[in-house]
C-alpha cells in the first residue's frame, strides 16, 4: 500500500489532507514524493522556524541522542535547565518555566497556574475562590478538552461535553472589562490572533488591559504559542507590544520541529512538588533543540538579517496586495506572521489549491485569511521564486 492508502486504512480521519507528500525539505524549500520542489510559506504552521534540515540543528539534536535522549523529570536534565535560562533571559522577564510538549499543554498549564492562584486565600476577596478566565471569541487556544472551551470560536465546542466550567468570552478587548467579577482569576489572549485570522490586537488596546488587569488583580496570559519565538520581530511579542504577563506560553517555534511546549511565569511560589508534571516535557532531546534554536535565531536577530528578511517579505506580500485587488481586501499580521483578507472562503481555497500545484506552499486562518508562516530564515531567493509561483497561482485565477 502507498502512504494514502496506508492514511486511508490505519489513520483517523481527523484531517482533510492536500494530495502531497513531502519527502525532503532545505531551508524553505520542499521536495515532495515525485521530486517536484515547492517554496514553503507554512514552515509546518510556524514550526520549522529555523527551516528544513537546518545544519546547527540538526547537529544540535544528533549529538544530544548519541548520548541520552530521555530520563523523565524525577532527575536534573541539563538541557532543559539551559532552555530555562535561554527563554527566561531573551524574554527579558523575572520568570521560571515549565516544559510540556505541546501548544495546547502549555496552555493547560497556564490555567492550572491560574487556577491554583485564584485558589490562594490571600489572592481571593471576600474568601470567594477565583476561578474564572476570560478569553476572546476569536481566540484559538488548543485541542484539549480545556483549552478547547478555552477556545472562544462556538463552533469548536460541539460535541465532547460536559465542559469545564469558568470560561467566559469576550467579543474583543474592549468588552473585557464588563466581564472582570470577583471570581475572575485571569484573561487569557494571543496578541497575533493566528487560527483566528492573522489578527493583531492594538497595542494601546493591550497596554490598557494590561493596566487594568494590575489594578483590579486579574492575571494576564498570553498565549505566544504561535507568535513567540520571533515570529513577530522581538523574541516575545510581549516584548513587541512592551507588557509585562503573569504567563506566558510557547510551544510551535521553539523546537524547530521537535515537540516541545512551555509555560512561564512570574508567579514563582504558586505551583510545588507534585501539582503539575509531564513525562516527556523537556526531555533531552526536545529541550537540546530548543537550546540550538534560540541560539540560531537570537544571532539571526542581532545580525540585522531577521529584520531585513521580515521587510522583504512584506514587501512582496504587499505587492501581492496591490496587485489582486480583485482577490484581496486587508493585508494583516505583524512581522513574519503575515495575511491577505480574501474576498471570500472560496476564493481563498482556490487560492491555496493553485498555490500549491504552482510550487508554493501557504495556509488558511480563520474563514477567509491567507496566511504566511514562512521560516524566519528563509533566504531572498527562496522568497523570489516563492512570489513567482504566488503570482503565477493568483493570476491564472
Ligand atoms: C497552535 C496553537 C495552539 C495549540 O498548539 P498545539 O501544539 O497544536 O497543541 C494554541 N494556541 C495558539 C495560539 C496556537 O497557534
Amino acid at each position: 500500500m502507498n502512504t494514502q492508502e496506508l492514511d486511508k486504512k490505519y489513520v483517523l480521519p481527523t484531517y482533510a489532507r492536500a494530495d502531497v507528500e513531502f519527502v525532503s525539505g532545505n531551508n524553505a524549500t520542499l521536495t515532495d514524493a515525485n521530486g517536484k520542489k515547492y517554496i514553503d510559506f507554512t514552515s509546518g504552521i510556524g514550526v520549522c522556524s529555523v527551516g528544513h534540515a537546518n545544519e546547527s540543528l540538526n547537529a544540535a539534536i544528533s549529538e544530544q541522542i548519541s548520548n541520552i535522549t530521555h530520563i523523565s523529570n524525577l532527575y536534573h536534565i541539563a538541557p532543559q535547565a539551559r532552555a530555562a535560562q535561554k527563554i527566561v533571559e531573551a524574554s527579558g522577564y523575572d520568570m521560571q518555566c515549565f516544559f510540556g510538549n505541546s501548544g495546547a499543554e502549555a496552555n493547560e498549564g497556564a490555567l492550572k497556574i491560574a487556577r491554583k492562584w485564584g485558589g490562594i486565600d490571600s489572592n481571593s476577596k471576600d474568601g470567594e475562590i477565583k476561578y474564572k478566565v476570560i478569553t476572546l471569541k476569536q481566540s484559538f487556544h488548543g485541542r484539549t478538552i480545556t483549552t478547547v472551551k478555552a477556545t472562544g470560536q462556538e463552533s469548536m465546542h460541539n460535541y465532547f461535553g460536559p465542559f469545564p466550567d469558568g470560561f467566559v468570552y469576550a467579543d474583543n478587548m474592549n468588552h473585557v472589562e464588563s466581564l472582570l467579577d470577583d471570581h475572575t482569576c485571569a484573561v487569557m489572549i494571543e496578541l497575533v490572533q493566528g487560527e483566528g485570522g492573522v489578527q493583531p490586537q492594538d497595542k494601546k488596546e493591550v497596554q490598557a488591559l494590561a493596566k487594568l488587569l494590575k489594578d483590579k488583580g486579574v492575571l494576564l496570559i498570553v498565549d505566544e504559542v504561535q507568535t513567540g519565538v520571533y515570529r513577530t520581530g522581538e523574541f516575545l511579542a510581549s516584548n513587541l507590544y512592551e507588557i509585562e504577563p503573569d504567563i506566558i506560553t510557547l510551544a510551535k517555534g521553539l523546537g524547530g520541529g521537535v515537540p516541545i511546549g512551555v509555560v512561564m511565569t512570574s508567579l514563582k511560589d504558586v505551583m510545588g512538588a507534585g501539582d503539575h508534571g509531564s513525562t516527556f516535557g523537556g526531555n533531552y532531546l526536545s529541550s537540546s533543540a530548543a537550546c540550538a534554536v534560540i541560539d540560531i535565531l537570537s544571532d539571526y536577530k542581532k545580525s540585522g538579517d531577521l529584520e531585513i528578511n521580515t521587510l522583504l517579505f512584506n514587501k512582496a506580500i504587499e505587492k501581492v496586495y496591490k496587485k489582486y485587488t480583485n482577490l484581496f481586501t486587508e493585508k494583516v499580521g505583524i512581522g513574519m506572521m503575515c495575511g491577505l483578507r480574501a474576498k471570500d472562503a472560496d476564493t481563498l481555497a482556490a487560492i491555496i489549491n493553485s498555490a500549491r500545484e504552482n510550487g508554493v506552499m501557504v495556509l488558511k486562518a480563520g474563514r477567509n485569511t491567507l496566511r504566511f508562516l514562512p521560516p524566519l530564515t528563509i533566504t531572498k531567493e527562496e522568497m523570489d521564486e516563492g512570489f513567482k509561483s504566488l503570482d503565477n497561482a493568483l493570476s491564472s485565477l
